[in-house]
């Protein structure tokens, strides 16, 4: 069977996800409430498949049919012909609900219904469903296009033949599947969330700057990226909504944010996308 996809949030992680379907062969309609994140999308899109062609890892001709494979609607009625359904919309619990519920009666049956999610239960959004064994975590990394790993989730009544199956497609997206089981954060966030909250309070408590703070992590511990560049870039607002998952889910205060962390986020300052986090961005 041919999968076809459709990708609900068309914010930095739903544009990568359709760049990386389109790439990889599959035709995939890109879904959100904003015409105008879809009209962003596509011009991210565009932009960097021209940095591939540019790269010479990606003809002309590859790159003007992968932006033939992609649609775009306002409405989650799209959702109808897809096979995977991948929902990559804001890091809200309620939201995601939402959105599951609406998937629910719209999408087809049969179809997967993964989430994108970083932390929230897949269990518990699995269980606003009346099938939720179709339903599973596909945890893509951050630029999508260029990060290899998928982390994939199991829910408590996901089955087997919905876990091959993405971990299957995982791999016919050009990514390397890691499958883990449904713990809030997962593997991902439940080891880099506290590690990036550490760096916070380390700024807060004036131990360093953030540039000092990057710094040691890049050369002493030799990651690529410091945590607070890192932070900014995921987005500060999806790193509190992370690390409140952690805090409620496992009931540590270890995890609970940086108050420095959730002053940025309600100062409007989300990293990257805003323009200003821990760093400032010329947008
Ligand atoms: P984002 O803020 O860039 O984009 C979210 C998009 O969802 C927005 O365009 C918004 O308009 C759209 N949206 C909101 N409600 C919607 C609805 N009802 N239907 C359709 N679209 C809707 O966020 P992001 O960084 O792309 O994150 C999306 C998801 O991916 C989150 O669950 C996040 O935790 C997860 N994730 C993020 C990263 C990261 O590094 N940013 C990495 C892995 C996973």
């Amino acid at each position: 069977m041919t999968e076809r996809f459709a990708v609900v949030g068309a914010g930095q992680m739903g544009n990568g996800i359709a760049h990386v379907c389109a790439t990889s062969g599959f035709a995939v309609t890109l879904i959100d409430v904003s015409a105008d994140a879809l009209r962003k999308a596509l011009a991210t899109i565009e932009k960097n498949l021209d940095r591939q062609v540019k790269k010479g890892t990606l003809s002309p001709e590859a790159k003007a049919e992968a932006l033939g494979r992609i649609a775009t609607a306002t409405s989650l009625e799209a959702v109808k012909d897809a096979t995977v359904v991948v929902e990559a919309a804001t890091e809200r619990r309620d939201l995601k609900l939402q959105i599951f519920r609406d998937l629910d009666r719209l999408a087809a049956p049969g179809a997967i219904l993964a989430t994108n999610t970083s932390s929230i239960s897949i269990t518990e959004i699995a269980a606003v469903t009346a099938r939720p064994a179709d339903v599973i975590g596909m945890h893509f990394m951050n630029p999508v296009p260029v990060m290899e790993l998928v982390e994939v989730i199991r829910g408590l009544a996901t089955s087997d033949a919905t876990n091959s199956r993405t971990v299957a497609l995982s791999k016919a997206l050009g990514k390397t599947p890691v499958e883990a089981n449904d713990f809030p954060g997962f593997i991902a966030n439940r080891i880099l969330m506290p590690m990036i909250n550490e760096a916070c309070y380390a700024v807060m408590e004036g131990v360093g700057t953030p540039e000092a703070v990057d710094q040691v992590m890049k050369l002493g511990m030799n990651h690529p990226m410091g945590p607070l560049t890192l932070a900014d870039f995921i987005g500060l607002d999806t790193c509190v909504a992370i690390l409140e998952v952690l805090h409620e889910g496992l009931g540590d205060p270890k995890y609970r944010p940086c108050p420095l962390l959730k002053k940025y986020v309600a100062a409007g300052w989300y990293g990257r996308k805003s323009g200003r986090g821990f760093y400032t961005y010329a947008n």
